[in-house]
């Protein structure tokens, strides 16, 4: 029985063109997350993590089942956050006021975020999250590692594995972390903060 499902996208595989092409997510999400999916119900079979959330796995669980179900998680947050490229896309309401008050403005957190993602090395993801009083906080996790295992909410990511953009900017990651600001749905990152 499979326990978990190929996260459908809420656009258009050629939506997100020019930042991702329609080639890269077809192998991303049409392969590598799939890969991962079906790793993870062929690992969970008849152990005590069938039926269990995605987020009780990532936080309980270890080996091959951590690994795929976090490498789950992280993507269908990361799949779930982009819309078609909008230049001048910024955050409004609290979500903006948190990230002007903590890091001077949206700018001076971008060029963070992206400074992050560019030293990460090797294969991971890097975060904005919020701890409980909506305090923001990017983090660098490595591997499939996400940030509800520190007790964080994940609010943004970026994935910097190279299976995410050497299709299309080869070993240009910090040019291509660049050009994700313009398709991501603040909409989509706001309601994640909840405030
Ligand atoms: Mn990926």
């Amino acid at each position: 029985m499979a326990t978990f499902d190929l996260m459908i996208l809420p656009y258009a595989p050629e939506a997100l063109e020019p930042v991702i092409s329609r080639e890269t997510i077809g192998f991303h999400h049409g392969k590598h997350l799939q890969g991962y999916v079906n790793n993870l119900n062929a690992a969970i079979a008849g152990t005590p993590f069938e039926g269990k959330r995605l987020e009780e796995i990532v936080c309980t669980a270890e080996g091959g089942m951590l690994n795929n179900a976090g490498q789950i998680l992280n993507h269908n947050l990361y799949f779930g956050q982009f819309m078609a490229p909008k230049e001048g896309n910024r955050p409004e309401g609290a979500l903006a006021e948190a990230i002007d008050a903590q890091f001077g403005s949206f700018e001076a957190f971008q060029e963070e975020f992206v400074k992050k993602g560019v030293g990460l090395f090797g294969s991971g993801w890097v975060w904005l999250s919020a701890d409980e009083a909506g305090t923001l906080i990017i983090t660098q996790e490595a591997n499939a590692a996400n940030p509800i295992q520190k007790g964080l909410i994940p609010l943004l990511t970026f994935d910097v594995w190279e299976h995410a953009y050497y299709l299309d900017y080869q070993n240009r990651r910090p040019d291509h972390l660049k050009a994700l600001w313009s398709i991501v749905n603040w909409e989509v990152v706001a309601s994640r903060y909840g405030k």
